[in-house]
C-alpha cells in the first residue's frame, strides 16, 4: 500500500507563553507542499528566517530542544514536532512571532487539537521513511543512559525512566504504533522537580511558569512556608504536596504519564531527522541531549527507501 504525504489543510493558530521567557506569542501551522518537511520561520524578526527542523540545525539541548539557522532561534521544539510526527504531518510551515514554541500544559495535546481542527489533506507524493536495517544503539555511562533502535515495520518505542529517586522510580512507558499516540501520548505533560524549579526561579531560568504547565515531583521534605514562597512566585493561591509526592492539585492522566513524556519527546526529537522512522527504539533514561545526538548517529547510517 502506497502512503501518499501529508498536510494541514488550512492555517491554524495556538497561543500562549513561553516557559523560559515568559513572553506572550502565536505560532502558525501553514500547509505546505510535497517534499517541504517541516520548517520554522521567525515572523517578528528581519527578513523573517527560516530554520529547517532537522538535525543538524539543533544548537542546545538544555531543558528543551532548541533549533537554529539563519541567525535565528527557535526553543522547546520538541512538543510540536512530536505533535506533527503522532499526526502523520510531512509538511508544514510553523510560523512563529516570538523565540520560543507557546508551552501550554506542557503536552502536545493543544498542537494535535490545532491540527485535528485545520484537516489533513494528502498530497500527491509517496511518503517516505527512514528504514532500520541494522541496530542502531548509543550509550552515555555518566547518565546511565542507553538508546537502541533495530529493524521493525513500524514506528514503535519502549522508554523506561529512572530518577533514582523516592516519588519517582522506575518507569516504563509503550507506544506500538503511532496509532496510539493522540491518545496515549500526547496529553502527556511535562514534569519538574521542586528543587529543579527553585534553582530555575532563583537564576531567572523560567518565567512563564505556571503551575498548571508541569507536573512538579517533590522528592525531599519541605517547610509549608517555602511551598508557599513558590506558590507565591507563580502567582498561584497556595498549593500542597499530594500523598504521591506530586506538588500542585494536578491529577495525572496515567501512572505512567512522566514516561509517557520522555516518549513523546523522544517522538519529537528524532522527526527532526525530517522523516519517519520505521523501527522499535527501546531507550533507558532518554533526554534530549541522548535523543539528538543518536538521531545523529542514525542520520550517519541510514538510508532512504520509499515505503511499499
Ligand atoms: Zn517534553
Amino acid at each position: 500500500m502506497t502512503e501518499r504525504q501529508t498536510t494541514l489543510e488550512i492555517p491554524v493558530s495556538v497561543e500562549g507563553q513561553g516557559l523560559h521567557t515568559g513572553t506572550m506569542g502565536k505560532m502558525t501551522f501553514y500547509p505546505a507542499p510535497a517534499n517541504h518537511g517541516i520548517k520554522f520561520k521567525r515572523i517578528d524578526l528581519e527578513g523573517q528566517p527560516l530554520i529547517d527542523a532537522l538535525i543538524e540545525n539543533v544548537i542546545s539541548t538544555s531543558r528543551g530542544t532548541c533549533i537554529g539557522s539563519n541567525g535565528a532561534k527557535v526553543y522547546t521544539i520538541e512538543h510540536v514536532m512530536a505533535a506533527l510526527r503522532g499526526m502523520n504531518i510531512d509538511n508544514a510551515l510553523v510560523e512563529i512571532n516570538m523565540e520560543e514554541i507557546p508551552i501550554k500544559d506542557g503536552s502536545s495535546k493543544y498542537f494535535v487539537k490545532a491540527i485535528r481542527e485545520a484537516g489533513i489533506r494528502e498530497l500527491d507524493a509517496e511518503r517516505e521513511y527512514i528504514e532500520i536495517t541494522e541496530n542502531i544503539s548509543i550509550e552515555i555511562p555518566e547518565k546511565k543512559t542507553r538508546i537502541e533502535i533495530r529493524p521493525s515495520k513500524r514506528f514503535s518505542l519502549n522508554v523506561t525512566i529512572d530518577f533514582e529517586s523516592r516519588v519517582l522510580g522506575e518507569q516504563t512507558a509503550v507506544m506500538d504504533d503511532i496509532k496510539e499516540f493522540q491518545d496515549k501520548i500526547s496529553p502527556c505533560r511535562t514534569f519538574v522537580f521542586l528543587h529543579e524549579l527553585e534553582f530555575l526561579l532563583k537564576n531567572n531560568l523560567i518565567k512563564g511558569g505556571d503551575l498548571n504547565n508541569a507536573i512538579v515531583f517533590v522528592n525531599h521534605q519541605l517547610p509549608q512556608s517555602e511551598i508557599d514562597y513558590l506558590a507565591d512566585l507563580f502567582h498561584k493561591p497556595r498549593v500542597k504536596v499530594n500523598g504521591n509526592g506530586i506538588l500542585n492539585n494536578l491529577s495525572l492522566y496515567f501512572d505512567n504519564e512522566p514516561a509517557r513524556h520522555k516518549l513523546l519527546d523522544m517522538i519529537g526529537d528524532l522527526y527532526l531527522l525530517g522523516k519517519p522512522i520505521k523501527g522499535h527504539v527501546t531507550a533507558y533514561r532518554p533526554g534530549h541531549h541522548a535523543n539528538t545526538e543518536f538521531a545523529r548517529l542514525i542520520s550517519d547510517k541510514i538510508s532512504v527507501v520509499t515505503n511499499d
